[in-house]
């Protein structure tokens, strides 16, 4: 007798996944796909994703033998995909259904690039997922530098995104990220060594991302790699840790559309005398004088200038 449910996808390893019945189980279980399922016009390499809502069906109890079949993928509230190159027509869908994206960032070790922090936020702005900043490892650099922490969240808070600082090493802020993610589903980015296994291991030390969730004994086959996983912390949080960032920050935007995804140039821009207005030549152009007025800050008018000039390199 046919059985069936839906359940979120908690880790793909190639061909195959795991799957639990979320947020009320912990309880991961095998499946693979039946037959081909594509996403209507979609054009990932990938048509299931970790934290994809799906329908399965199964005959009896699921194990390695016995997997259980996943038949639908149900709609996304939204995804985060990653490009190979700006202009590459294939995409990978990296992570589905995000309540909430913590990118990680430190000033120093690594030396943050502010240009590239903003390309990673106008691609969480695309794909409609909200994002709080995580300024780590500020035992650091704080008492050295404390005018660069506070410009940092001046120029950030005021674009209208949360600032949480910690560090992994004095415990500071880590209360904070617990609040923060507690039962929601929840995507961790951040550049290599900026801490972010760190992190994860500071919110429930019985998680190790080096390691792995969930142990491949649990998925058949010998040699299954797999790139994106979903943990749960002690405190019900389903973290999806995101290693590297290479091909996150590409996204397709035409000219006129790049300053929608800076909210507080959106806010602005609709006080300019023309529209569209591209804020850069245009007399009346109310994002320019919110940038002379310092309103809005220089370093991201900066980064949104990269971008248009990027976009027109690639047009
Ligand atoms: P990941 O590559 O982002 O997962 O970074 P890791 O968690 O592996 O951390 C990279 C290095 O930074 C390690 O040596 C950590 O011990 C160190 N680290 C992580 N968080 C902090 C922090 O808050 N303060 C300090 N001083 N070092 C940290
Ligand atoms: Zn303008």
């Amino acid at each position: 007798m046919e059985s069936s449910g839906t359940a979120t996808v908690i880790k793909n390893a190639g061909s195959q996944f795991l799957l639990s019945v979320l947020p009320q189980e912990w309880a991961p279980f095998p499946a693979v796909l039946r037959g081909r399922i594509r996403l209507k016009g979609g054009v990932a390499t990938n048509p299931v994703a970790v934290g994809d809502h799906v329908r399965y069906s199964f005959e009896e109890t699921p194990s390695h033998e016995h997997p259980a079949l996943i038949t639908e993928v149900l709609p996304r509230r939204n995804y985060i995909i990653r490009r190979s190159t700006n202009l590459s027509r294939q995409a990978h869908v990296i992570a589905a259904n995000l309540d909430q994206a913590f990118l990680i960032v430190s000033l120093y070790f690594p030396e943050i690039k502010l240009p590239f922090l903003d390309r990673l936020l106008v691609t969480c702005e695309v794909y409609g997922v909200p994002v709080t900043l995580v300024l780590n490892k500020v035992d650091l650099y704080r008492s050295e530098v404390p005018e660069q922490v506070s410009a940092f969240r001046r120029i950030y808070e005021s674009a209208g995104y949360r600032v949480i600082e910690t560090s992994t090493v004095t415990g500071e802020g880590i209360e904070t990220l617990r609040e923060a993610t507690r039962g929601k589903v929840c995507l961790l980015s951040g550049e290599s060594g900026v801490g972010k296994s760190s992190l994860i291991r500071a919110l429930d030390p019985s998680l190790d991302p080096k390691v792995g969730a969930i142990s491949e004994a649990h998925l058949q086959g010998k040699h299954t790699t797999s790139l994106y996983e979903m943990y749960r912390t002690r405190d019900e949080a389903f973290l999806i840790d995101t290693p590297g960032l290479r091909g996150f920050g590409l996204v397709d935007l035409g000219k006129e559309e790049i300053a929608l995804y800076f909210p507080e140039m959106l806010k602005a821009s609709r006080q300019c005398r023309f529209t569209p207005c591209t804020h850069t030549h245009e007399p009346g152009c109310a994002v320019k004088a919110a940038v002379d007025a310092g309103t809005i800050s220089a370093e991201r008018y900066n980064s949104y200038l990269g971008m248009l000039e990027e976009d027109s390199k690639f047009r």
